[in-house]
């Protein structure tokens, strides 16, 4: 006889994690107990030692789908005669620092038990159990137990009651369990009457005459109306006020999801990941409503019983399923205000009756050349921790203005807020605030203790909004350095010198400039100096360029002479154009810039994308899917000397290729690959001089697939190891993360 001691850490919690222990423990015959305490789960078995090695292996290789184990503690300890196996009480903690549980995806037991005729909850839109269900948002506090969740209105039936006490049942301790007799339902708005009737034939039929609907998920409302109706995606397209970002689109299954995009393995596990986000994948058929002048299509499969229910009693197999707000706004998640706000958007309303306790939008990501990228982390992935921090006081990092995401440093972990958006708009930031006192509240964090971190621009609302919050200190972290750092932080890497390379579109550099084209050498332990950059360019109209390419562009070519007359064939500028060289002849409103980012853009509107841009970085993914259709081509020059990549002789190239009548593919493909190459090469000699052999990638510019590619094949070469994100993502989602990690190192602005 032997006993031990054991501790769990890591997503252990409402994840049907106790009761996978009990039936282990009683499968192996060995006595103790289970409980969910301070830090996570604590056990004591004791038995045959054999017994004993064969349940620590199980634990770690048969855990729940949900259950993501960080750290497993195994103690010998002495043995003290339990008769048998229980589970007991949670233990209350001081202060909670248990990993709450992103939400969950049905689960196939529960599945099969939806479309099973004799089940108590056949066609119950709200069934769940251990394994599958909503976690983040239906919890109103910690720790979690029912009446700390929005069910807390509705009281188990026996049915339900006895399931939920029974640890031999897969809904033993399952918070939102319910039933049709005791649970909460969906109801069909239509034109403000109220039926409870046919809810999913109606909405069914709804979607089929081609109407809009409005439907309450998870973490709010989305919009849904037949992918394949052009009215009724063009429709949407005009009430909602969004005129090209592509919607992503639900279909009922991956056999359906192959015969819309290309996808690879890798592609096809990340869509039916735990976190179920819409995978951007290129398009094998044309929905222009749905995605216009875009070759990617966002897809995802069905996540909550209410899904596959539509898609089981006829819906259209390819359903628009975009979140549902005005241009820009934040998701509609309360009932009233989805009502109020939809109310000109949506034909009819499916809507459930059990309230959303925050709002969290649909995860995008994609299966990138170098792994996994998240470029939305929200549902699914949030508010799951993605880096440990050696510090033990709180610390808050509120991130920055644009694709906003708090970070959360709580006893050593980081919590990464779900995304909550450009805080420009009202909604938006008023969806900051309440994001700050959501999180902090559910962690009980001290303040006094707190440090608080914010990006060094002086004039972002997310920094102002900082210098209002009280805690022990408030530092600036710089943008492009958090960048960098939030790739490291991913991997707990803090002492290793890196290589840096953050290219973005915006972020206040230490001299006041606009940079986005920066280089670093550093750790996150000492910091990171700036290397190397893009040659400096004027930006008329500062960080409002961003908007129109042909902005940006007049700021560049600025410093070419013997410009053609780019207002006449083919380029065809427009009279913005002319106004904006104006500004930087008399240096009016202008800028000083390093981004990157606007030389794709100036780039884009030489190759003819010389409207103005409708979302951040329209004008780069179109040219590089430009780029994508040409043949293979010679890379334009893009020499790095003195600490500077000139962008000189590569945008003169794109001008005379131009003139000359080559196509626009084959131009876009040299410009990228000239990028690749000028970077690559930049990279070998700053490597070399500082005695560096890893190449750390981040910042926006970097969701460009095809320029991740080229530089990972050319620097592969020289024996580099390539890192970038795949928790967090690599535009500015990511970048609180980074605040927190150069913080807790001491490394902020000084
Ligand atoms: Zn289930
Ligand atoms: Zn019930």
């Amino acid at each position: 006889m032997k006993a031990c001691s054991i501790r769990v850490r890591g997503v252990v919690q409402g994840v049907g994690f106790r009761p996978f222990v009990y039936r282990l423990a009683t499968a192996n015959n060995l006595k103790g107990w289970v409980l969910n305490g301070e830090k996570g789960v604590e056990i004591h078995v004791e038995g045959e030692e054999e017994r004993l090695n064969a349940f620590v292996r199980a634990l770690q290789e048969q855990a729940p789908p949900a259950a993501s184990i960080s750290e497993l503690n195994v103690a010998d300890t002495q043995t003290l005669g339990f008769p048998d196996f229980s589970i007991r009480e949670s233990e209350k903690a001081d202060r909670p620092t248990v990993r709450v549980s992103p939400d969950l995806p049905a689960c196939d037991a529960c599945l099969r038990e939806l479309f099973a005729a004799e089940n108590r909850r056949h066609l119950y839109p709200y069934i769940n159990c251990t394994d599958c269900g909503p976690r983040y948002t239906v919890i109103l506090g910690l720790p979690y137990d029912r009446p700390n969740t929005t069910m807390k209105s509705w009281p188990l039936d026996d049915y339900c009651d006895r399931e939920y006490h029974d640890p031999l049942n897969r809904r033993f301790h399952a918070q939102p369990v319910a039933c049709r007799h005791c649970g909460p339902s969906y109801y069909l708005l239509v034109e403000g009457k109220r039926s409870n009737d046919d809810v999913i034939a109606g909405a069914v039929d709804l979607l089929r005459q081609g109407r809009i609907l409005a439907v309450k998920g998870l973490g709010g409302y989305h919009l849904a109306c037949d992918a394949r109706n052009r009215e009724a995606a063009s429709s949407m397209r005009e009430r909602k006020f969004r005129k090209e970002k592509p919607f992503a689109i639900m279909v009922p299954d991956l056999e359906r999801a192959r015969t819309l995009v290309d996808l690879k393995p890798e592609a096809e596990e990340l869509m039916t990941s735990i976190a179920r986000p819409i995978v951007l994948a290129p398009a094998k058929v044309d929905l222009p409503e749905v995605a216009p002048d875009n070759s990617d299509l966002g897809v995802m499969l069905p996540y909550t019983p209410l899904h596959h229910l539509l898609f089981s009693a006829g819906a259209p197999e390819i359903l628009v399923m975009t979140s549902a707000n005005r241009s820009s706004e934040p998701i509609a998640y309360e009932d009233d205000d989805a009502l109020d706000s939809l109310a000109g958007i949506a034909d009819a309303f499916l809507v459930g009756e059990r309230p959303i306790a925050r709002r969290v939008d649909d995860s995008v990501a994609r299966a990138g050349a170098n792994g996994p990228v998240i470029l939305r982390r929200a549902r699914g992935y949030a508010p799951g921790a993605v880096a440990t921090l050696p510090i033990t006081h709180p610390l808050l990092a509120v991130g920055p203005d644009l694709k906003n995401t708090i970070t959360l440093v709580v006893n050593s972990q980081a919590f990464v807020s779900q995304h909550i958006g450009d805080l420009d708009h009202y909604g938006a930031f008023r969806a900051f605030e309440q994001t700050i006192r959501d999180l902090t509240a559910m962690y009980e964090v001290n303040w006094t203790d707190m440090l608080i971190v914010h990006d060094a621009h002086p004039e972002y609302v997310s920094t102002r909004h900082a210098k209002t919050l009280e805690g022990a200190a408030t530092h600036a972290v710089q943008h492009h350095r958090a960048h960098v750092a939030s790739v490291l932080a991913e991997r707990g890497e803090w002492v290793k010198r890196v290589l840096g390379i953050s290219f973005d579109g915006t972020g206040y550099g230490d001299d006041g400039a606009i940079w986005g084209g920066e280089f670093f050498v550093g750790s996150v332990k000492e910091g990171f100096a700036r290397a190397a950059h893009l040659r400096s360019a004027a930006l008329p109209g500062g960080d409002a360029a961003a908007r129109f390419p042909v902005q940006a562009a007049a700021g560049f070519l600025a410093q070419l002479d013997k410009l053609p007359d780019l207002t006449s064939s083919p380029l065809g500028f427009p009279a913005r154009y002319q106004a904006a060289v104006e500004l930087v002849h008399k240096q009016l409103r202008t800028f000083t810039t390093s981004s990157m980012g606007r030389l794709f853009d100036t780039a884009a509107a030489l190759l003819g994308f010389t409207r103005a841009v409708t979302f951040e970085g329209q004008a780069a993914i179109w040219l590089e899917q430009v780029a994508r259709k040409a043949k293979p081509v010679e890379p334009y020059p893009f020499p790095f000397a003195n600490h500077e990549l000139d962008f000189r002789p590569l945008l003169r190239s794109v001008i005379e290729d131009r003139s000359h009548g080559r196509a626009i593919e084959e131009i876009a493909r040299a410009f990228q690959l000239g990028v690749a190459q000028g970077v690559a090469s930049a990279a070998r000699l700053l490597c070399q001089s500082h005695h560096l052999n890893t190449v750390v990638l981040s910042g926006g510019v970097f969701q460009n697939e095809m320029l991740l590619e080229d530089l990972a094949r050319m620097l592969s070469n020289d024996r580099f190891a390539i890192w970038s994100n795949h928790g967090v993502p690599p535009n500015d989602g990511g970048i609180s993360l980074g605040q927190a990690a150069l913080a807790a190192f001491g490394q902020f602005n000084h």
